[in-house]
C-alpha cells in the first residue's frame, strides 16, 4: 500500500482500528475517522511511533459534511485517497413493538445512511486517482433476522445491497466496492451485545466451525486483500468472515 491513503471510520476501536494498523504496517498513509477523540488521537500515536503515518480526525458519520472534510483532509494533507472503508456503528435494539422510533433513526442514519454519505464523500477522491477500493463492513446479520436486533440486521442488509449499487455503478471508472460481513469478532462492541443474548460464551464459541470467536486482526487482513490489486477482479461481493458460523446448523448440538 506504499503511496495509498485510506480512511476508516469508526477507526478508533475494533475491528477499525485493527485494519489501520494492518493497511499502515503495509505503507498506506491512514486516517481514523471517529467520534472517540481520546482513542483516535492514541491509535494514529501508536502507528506513527512504529514508523507508520497515521492521523487522527474528529468525524461523525452521521454528518455529511464532516465526512466530506475528512476526505478534503485526506487530499489536502496526504495527496489523495485511494481506500475508503466506512465502519462506525451504533445501534438500538429491542423487540420491534418496543423500539423508540428515534433510536431507530439514529441506528439508521449510523449504519446504513452513513455508509451513502462516506461513499458519496470518498467517490469523486477516487476517481481524481482513477479509481480505488471502497469496503462496507455489513455482517453476517445482514443474511438472517436476530432477536431484539431489529434496526441492525436492516441496516446490514441494506449495507450489503448499497455496496452491490456502488460496484456496478462506478465499476467501469475503476472503483471496486465490497461489503465485509463479520461473524462474531472479540471487540467493545461484543460485550453490550450480550445483554441480548442467552447463550454463554463456550456456547458461541461452538456454533463456529472454528470452535472459537473472531479476532479482529483477522477481518482486517481480509480488509486488506480486499483493498490489494489482489483483488482487482473482485468487487460487489458480500465477503462473509464467520469462521463457519453460517456454514454450520449445529442442529446436532455438538
Ligand atoms: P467497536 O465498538 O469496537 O468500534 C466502533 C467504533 O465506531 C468506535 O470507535 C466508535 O467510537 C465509533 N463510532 C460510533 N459512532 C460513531 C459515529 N457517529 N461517527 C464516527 N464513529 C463512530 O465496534 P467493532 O466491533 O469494531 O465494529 C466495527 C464494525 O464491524 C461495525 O460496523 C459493526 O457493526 C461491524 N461488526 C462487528 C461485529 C462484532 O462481532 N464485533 C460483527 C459483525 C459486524
Amino acid at each position: 500500500f506504499a503511496g495509498r491513503v485510506a480512511i476508516v471510520t469508526g477507526g478508533a476501536s475494533g475491528i477499525g482500528a485493527a485494519t489501520l494498523r494492518r493497511l499502515a504496517s503495509e505503507g498506506a498513509a491512514v486516517i481514523c475517522a471517529d467520534i472517540d477523540d481520546a482513542r483516535g488521537e492514541v491509535l494514529a500515536k501508536e502507528i506513527a511511533q512504529a514508523g507508520g503515518r497515521a492521523r487522527h480526525r474528529h468525524c461523525d458519520v452521521g454528518n455529511l459534511a464532516e465526512l466530506e472534510a475528512v476526505v478534503a483532509f485526506a487530499c489536502r494533507e496526504l495527496g489523495g485517497l485511494d481506500i475508503m472503508m466506512n465502519n462506525a456503528v451504533y445501534s438500538g435494539g429491542g423487540w420491534v413493538a418496543q423500539i423508540d422510533p428515534a433510536e431507530w433513526d439514529k441506528s439508521l442514519r449510523i449504519m446504513l445512511t452513513a455508509v451513502f454519505y462516506g461513499c458519496r464523500a470518498a467517490i469523486p477522491a477516487l476517481l481524481e486517482r482513477g479509481g480505488g477500493s471502497i469496503v462496507n463492513t455489513a455482517s453476517i446479520e445482514a443474511f438472517a433476522g436476530e432477536i431484539m436486533a431489529s434496526p441492525y440486521t436492516t441496516a446490514k442488509a441494506g449495507v450489503v445491497n448499497f455496496t452491490r449499487n456502488v460496484a456496478i455503478e462506478y465499476g467501469r471508472r475503476g472503483i471496486r466496492a465490497n461489503s465485509i460481513c463479520p461473524g462474531i469478532v472479540e471487540t467493545p462492541l461484543y460485550a453490550p451485545m450480550q445483554k441480548f443474548s442467552r447463550r454463554t460464551r463456550s456456547e458461541l464459541e461452538k456454533l463456529h466451525a472454528i470452535g472459537r470467536l473472531i479476532r479482529p486482526e483477522e477481518i482486517a487482513s481480509v480488509v486488506a486483500f480486499l483493498c490489494s490489486d489482489d483483488a482487482s477482479a473482485v468487487t460487489g461481493h458480500a465477503m462473509v468472515i464467520d469462521g463457519g458460523l453460517t456454514a454450520f446448523l449445529n442442529l446436532s448440538g455438538h
